[in-house]
């Protein structure tokens, strides 16, 4: 995305901007942030709401554009953050509601959103340590899904998401929505299968594979020998054969009734508390 000063008006003092067309380019650009494509070429994505764009400038990541609406002036919180965006270099748009909620694509829009740099950390860069627990998704498709997982790791205290295959962005505006935040707490991963086979061989890790043919139950395995890798399955077709025969174990939670399987988000929740059972406890965490 363009940082330079385009459209109409008088500059404000450092890079603050009032903007009241949606024909302004700076905006076109921020709503072309809706596609995969323009978020991988400008490296960027957004996040809706006060809260996160303040829980990610506090976690330190990059703010490029921060876009409020005019409702949302003066207030103290929206001005702190204002003022931290141009000191790192960043831009602010004071828009109209139509304009943030054309930017949103909601009829009730949040009255502050960020423009932040993307940011995935290097699959060599990671090296589990004794008591981290990491989950790897095989070609997760539904961007819910991914954001509920994101969210549950981190709740769980994992350590971060590998993404294995062709997955659908942890980036996108859906998935942000249902982290609720935790995409800025929670390091993200992309592999391919055959870099992460590669890499589990020599990260000393337990790859835990969740299967609904896995013929152990989940609440045998011993959790705490090694670093836990849980890698669950695609929400079609599960576990390829490639990434299944890689695993140390193959899970099964047991169910009954009608139901074939969990959704993908469930099965994740219930073996990364399980996972990490002799880690959490009340008195230690929230
Ligand atoms: N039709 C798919 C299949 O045959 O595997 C169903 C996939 S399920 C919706 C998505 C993923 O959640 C599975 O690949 C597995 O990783 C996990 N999962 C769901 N229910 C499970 C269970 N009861 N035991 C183990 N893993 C389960």
């Amino acid at each position: 995305m363009s940082h330079e000063h385009r459209g109409h008006g008088p500059h404000k003092v450092g890079h603050m901007k009032e903007v009241t067309s949606l024909a302004n380019p700076i905006i076109k650009d921020i709503k072309a942030l809706t596609n995969k494509k323009s978020r991988e070429e400008s490296g960027t994505f957004m996040a809706e709401g006060l809260k996160l764009v303040i829980d990610a400038i506090e976690l330190g990541w990059a703010i490029r554009t921060l876009v409020y609406a005019k409702a949302a002036k003066g207030k103290p919180l929206v001005e702190q953050m204002a003022a931290k965006t141009v000191a790192s270099g960043g831009l602010v748009l004071e828009v109209s509601e139509k304009i943030i909620s054309s930017i949103t694509r909601r009829d009730n829009p949040q009255m502050v959103v960020g423009i932040f740099e993307s940011r995935w950390k290097p699959l060599k860069d990671i090296r589990p340590k004794d008591g981290e627990t990491w989950i790897a998704l095989d070609r997760v498709r539904d961007p819910g899904n991914l954001g509920t997982i994101i969210r549950t790791a981190d709740a769980a205290g994992a350590s971060g998401v590998i993404l294995v295959g062709e997955t659908t962005d942890p980036f996108s505006l859906e998935t942000v929505r249902a982290t609720m935040g935790s995409v800025f707490a929670v390091p993200v991963a992309k592999a391919t299968p055959e870099e992460f086979i590669g890499w589990k061989k020599s990260a000393g890790v337990a790859v835990v594979a969740t299967h609904l043919a896995g013929s152990v139950d989940y609440r045998t395995i011993d959790y705490k020998k090694r670093p836990v890798v849980l890698l669950m399955g695609n929400e079609q077709s599960g576990l390829p054969d490639q990434l299944a025969k890689e695993a140390d174990a193959l899970a099964r939670i047991p169910q009954q009734g009608r139901a074939d399987s969990l959704n993908l988000a469930v099965a994740s929740a219930v073996m990364l508390f399980e996972a990490r059972r002799h880690l959490l406890s009340l008195s230690e965490g929230k």
